[in-house]
């Protein structure tokens, strides 16, 4: 649920202001081979900026996400059992969840990224590569790089400096096995859209490419995709770009085979995990778009996501820095937000209570948002999961019961004592928190304790810690009965 339209970035209008006039057709295209990650999200957010600085200019924008689910499986991910093995080679469509809860190895990978972008209400078009395929979206460029399988090969040589194996074609037949990497294909026939082939046991077989019996290579299955879909523009990785890398090849291909104009393009750079490294499936270092929106709103998370520069590497920071990015983010939204540390403090006090925790909020002198319970829960539940998951330790609370506080309130001095004793007696129900931090400080100064050991003391009772956040607020919004007795302990 979006509460706020996120504003144009500037080069991503500058992106537009760069691309003719439409119709446009913005396609991000990524491989389900495995878990979907926040750093393919932002190549997705990226075509979103663009798609939507297009619109804004009056343009008519197909904004469409290819997922590559005819691909081949190349390698076992992490995770994957091994008797996957078996399907080296195998479509992701065709291979089965290796967890058993989706139709395929494909769907298994490509739901929750779906999930994803239908919570952020995306205005996306999700297309599976098998289906464009099987319904004969690709058999016309298809057969055209069939043709021009020479020309194709040129380019791919030249542009790579690598030598391709005889017999090489751009077209890849599904055998009867349902290998698609060890076929050789011997012979067109074009006017039954199929092709003839030896498989790697030496069966002939035949394959009928409007018919989804097979694809085109990954990289001339880019330039031929860029004519299919009428493709105006797409972001890429640098993993693309370098030199002799898809792009390359993809861009020859487009203009000296498939004669279609090579669409506008913006380089993206990669995100990391503070800490951790590159975001990688294969590497095992992943962080799910569904992972962050358990802790911020979507369009917080696309400002995280695409940072000021997508063309700039971004360090996510999840862990201490992620309070000042959430009050940056909210204060851009609204009106005097509730400081994010103050929530995880609440969301950790009151549990799923909202009641206690608008009640927490109002005496803390946040009227406004005590009134909005619905935003409320869900701000609660943010900083709930945030404090479970990723808060440093400094942020993180938890209220002793009631034999961890005397055990914690031994290790205090008579003064100590006295003092807490002493503020149990004037503390009162209705106490804000600006009252509850004043009776704190006074009551220290009235007995000659200094506030150091005095405040020491308060958390001692309560956190078991030596310190914690702002002491008046957090006690105001306790009941005040708890607070007496850990106090007279
Ligand atoms: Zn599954």
């Amino acid at each position: 649920m979006s509460e706020t339209i996120v504003p144009i970035p500037d080069w991503a209008r500058k992106v537009a202001d760069s691309l003719g006039d439409g119709p446009h057709v913005v396609v991000t295209g990524i491989s389900v081979s495995g878990n979907i990650h926040v750093g393919n999200l932002r190549e997705v957010l990226v075509g979103e900026a663009v798609a939507n600085a297009l619109r804004a200019r009056g343009e008519e924008v197909r904004f469409i996400f290819h997922a590559d689910t005819i691909d081949p499986l190349r390698k076992i991910a992490p995770g994957i059992p091994e008797s996957f093995e078996e399907y080296l080679g195998h479509s992701l469509s065709h291979v089965p969840d290796p967890e058993g809860c989706h139709a395929s190895y494909a769907e298994h990978f490509l739901t929750p990224f779906e999930d994803a972008l239908r919570e952020m209400e995306m205005d996306i078009e999700i297309l599976r590569s098998h289906e464009l395929y099987e319904k004969g979206v690709y058999t016309e460029v298809t057969r055209e790089a069939i043709e021009h399988t020479e020309e194709l090969l040129d380019v791919l040589q030249e542009v790579s400096g690598r030598r391709m194996p005889e017999h090489w074609s751009p077209y890849l037949p599904r055998a009867a096995s349902g290998d698609l990497t060890g076929n050789r294909v011997i012979e067109h026939l074009p006017n039954q859209k199929s092709v003839v082939f030896i498989d790697r046991d030496g069966n002939e077989g035949r394959s009928d490419y409007s018919k989804g019996e097979g694809k085109l290579g990954w990289r001339v299955e880019l330039a031929a995709r860029w004519k299919a879909l009428g493709v105006t523009f797409e972001p890429f990785g640098k993993d693309h770009t370098s030199r002799g890398g898809s792009t390359d090849t993809a861009d020859r291909m487009a203009r000296e085979v498939f004669h279609y104009p090579v669409p506008g393009r913006y380089e993206y750079e990669w995100i990391q995990l503070k800490g951790r490294g590159a975001m990688s499936s294969s590497k095992g270092i992943v962080l799910l778009p569904k992972d962050l929106l358990k802790i911020m709103p979507p369009d917080a998370l696309r400002q995280m996501v695409l940072g000021r520069d997508p063309a700039r590497a971004l360090d996510l920071d999840l862990e201490g820095g992620f309070p000042r990015f959430m009050d940056e983010y909210r204060a851009s939204v609204e009106k005097d937000p509730v400081l994010f540390t103050h929530l995880v403090t609440v969301a950790q006090t009151v549990g799923t209570d909202v009641d206690a925790a608008a009640e927490m909020l109002r005496r803390g002198g946040y009227e406004a948002a005590a009134r909005d319970r619905e935003k409320l829960a869900r701000e609660l539940s943010y900083a709930r999961i945030w404090a479970e998951e990723w808060a440093p330790e400094s942020l993180r609370l938890r209220i002793l019961d009631e034999d961890e506080a005397k055990e914690a309130a031994s290790g205090l001095d008579a003064d100590q004592r006295g003092y807490l004793a002493a503020v149990a007696r004037e503390l009162k129900e209705d106490l804000d928190g600006v009252a509850v931090q004043d009776l704190l400080y006074s009551t220290a100064v009235e007995r000659g304790l200094k506030p150091k050991r005095a405040f020491a003391a308060v958390y001692t009772v309560l956190l078991g810690k030596k310190s914690g956040p702002k002491a008046g607020p957090f006690i105001a919004g306790l009941p005040v009965e708890l607070v007496r007795e850990r106090f007279s302990l």
